[in-house]
Order: C-alpha cells, then structure tokens, then sequence
C-alpha cells in the first residue's frame, strides 16, 4: 500500500503574534485539525484523493475564520464573489468556478463542473445557471455576513487598495483554504477555495480557481493548493511552475516547492505560501509570509496544525 497522506491550508500572510489571542489561535487550531481529521479519514477508509481533498475543504468553508465559503471578505459592492477549484491528478480532469454567490459550498460546485460538465472553467452567472440546474440550495447574505471581514472593508471601501495593507504592524493575511492528498493508490489531488481579496471590484478573479496558477494536479509530478498575491501567482503559473520543475529539472517536492516560494515568486514581487504532495505521499509547505495556517498527516505517522513559522 502507497503511503497516504494529507495537507491542507488556510491561508498565508502577516500574522502577528500579538494580534492573535489564545483562544482565537486555539479556534483556528481545532477548525484545522477537523478538516485535517476528516480529510484522513476518507484516504484510511482507502477512498480517493479527490475525495478527501473535497471533504477537507467543506469544513474549512464551513468556518467563518478562513476567507473562503462562509468567511469569505467582501467585495467592493458589499457582496461576496467566490472562486474554486479542483483537480485529479490521476485524470487530468479538471473543475473551476468564480464568481460566484450564494454557495455554501464553491468546492463542490467546482467537483460537478469537473465531473458533471464537459467544461473545465463556468463563470458568474453561467456558473450559477450551472449551479441552479444541479438543485443548489443558496444561502442569503447573512449566512456570509462576518463582522471581523465586514470592519475589514469598512476600513478600504472608499479607497482603491483591494487588500489589506501588508504591513507588520496589521494582521494581513490571505485566508483563502486548500488540501492536497495522495490516496492509497498513489493518485493525487488538490482543491483550492475562496473569496478573494477584500474590497475587488471588477470581477477580479484570482490565482485559486485558475488550473495551473492557484491549484494543480498531475500524477506524473505533484499536486499544489496556493495562497498569496493572486495576481502574482497567476503570472508566475506558480502551481504549474513546480510540477515544471519536478518534470523538466527532476527536482523533489521539497526543493521545487522552494524554489517557486522562496525565489521565483519573490523575483517578481509576489508573497504567500503553498501546500504540495507527491505520488509516494510526501509533503511540503513552504511560505515566505510569517505563517500560513497549516496542516499535514500521513499513514507514516507525521502530524502537524501550525500557524507561525
Ligand atoms: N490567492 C487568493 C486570491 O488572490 C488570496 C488568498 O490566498 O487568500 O484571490
């Protein structure tokens, strides 16, 4: 049996120390840890990565800690607009959304259009048309409706900057969630979630549910859930650029993950983190941020729900 393992994330950025209490640190440790427990579970039970990589993320929706599902920020017309994706290394077959309202759970929707569309990629309305064809029930605004992320956009709704000022002195960080697992098969996966950058306007869209930028799978290489700048990690098809390495350069994970995160995406001017798994089940997690909510365990025996770094 191929070592099975899982990771997932809740978001990287400047998160300092002093801003988070105990209590609220221990909060965003046991969210983890369910999600961690839950994805496990479903690789122990000898279900798929695809699988498990879905059930983590729900949780992490779930939750309005994390800037994804029902903590998402809000954007610059007081909504909330999601993007979601998901990936089978084993298949190629791909699912993303953005754009959209009202869902409790993008992740799932970004399943069925991998699996019940013949397109890879649905947009605003045409993936809610999608959405309401498959029976999804939507959740009104207050389901959505955070107080912490609603003072967030308070403080830049009148100004053009569409995320939080990334200094030390504030708490900024880029909660958007992800897993990536290998089942006991040795397939991969990865699924990515989240509500964008506070106060975007446009109908931006970032890195997340982009196939190849925010999120990536491929049996031959790895599979990669990012968070950070999103503009930046779409310009550095920073998922895809990993896998690039371990194909073209031979690179392990560690040292592929590494040098995307810690040199080619700082080149350019971008900061975040990413989780990644290989076929044989191992792990890594770079972040060049002060942390990146995180966690990983495998049928080896490694476990692990960190913040800092
Ligand atoms: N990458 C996400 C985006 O740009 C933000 C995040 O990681 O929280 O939409």
């Amino acid at each position: 049996m191929n070592t099975f393992s899982i990771a997932i994330h809740g978001g990287a950025g400047t998160l300092v120390k002093g801003m988070m209490t105990a209590e609220l640190e221990a909060q965003y440790k046991s969210v983890l840890q369910i999600a961690l427990n839950a994805g496990y579970k479903i690789l122990e039970d000898g279900k798929t990565a695809v699988e498990a990589v879905e059930v983590a993320v729900k949780l992490l929706e779930n939750s309005h800690l994390f800037n994804a599902g029902k903590g998402s920020v809000f954007t610059a017309t007081e909504t909330h607009e999601m993007d979601a994706s998901i990936m089978d290394g084993k298949t190629l077959n791909a699912g993303g959304v953005s754009l959209i309202t009202g869902i409790k759970n993008p992740v799932s929707l970004a399943r069925d259009v991998m699996e019940k569309s013949e397109h890879v990629f649905l947009a605003g309305d045409g993936a809610m048309q999608f959405a309401k064809e498959l029976n999804y029930t939507l959740e009104d605004a207050s389901y959505f409706y955070d107080e912490f992320r609603h003072n967030q956009w308070l403080e830049i709704k009148d100004t053009d900057s569409f995320q939080l000022d990334h200094s030390t002195k504030k708490d900024s960080k880029f909660g958007t969630v992800g897993a990536v697992a290998c089942d006991q098969d040795g397939n991969i996966a990865a699924a990515t979630s989240t509500g964008g950058m506070t106060n975007k306007k446009w109908g931006r869209v970032g890195d997340s549910p982009m196939i190849g930028a925010g999120n990536y799978a491929n049996n031959k290489t790895c599979a990669i859930s990012c968070t950070g700048s999103g503009e930046f990690f779409i310009r550095g098809v920073v998922a895809y650029d990993v896998a690039c390495l371990m194909e073209h350069k031979n690179m392990s994970l560690e040292d592929a993950s590494n040098e995307v995160i810690h040199k080619r995406i700082l080149e350019i001017g971008g900061d975040g983190g990413l989780i990644a798994v290989d076929t044989k089940g191992n792990i890594a997690m770079p972040f060049n941020t002060e942390g990146m909510y995180r966690g990983q365990k495998s049928s080896d025996g490694i476990e692990e729900v960190a913040i800092y770094g």
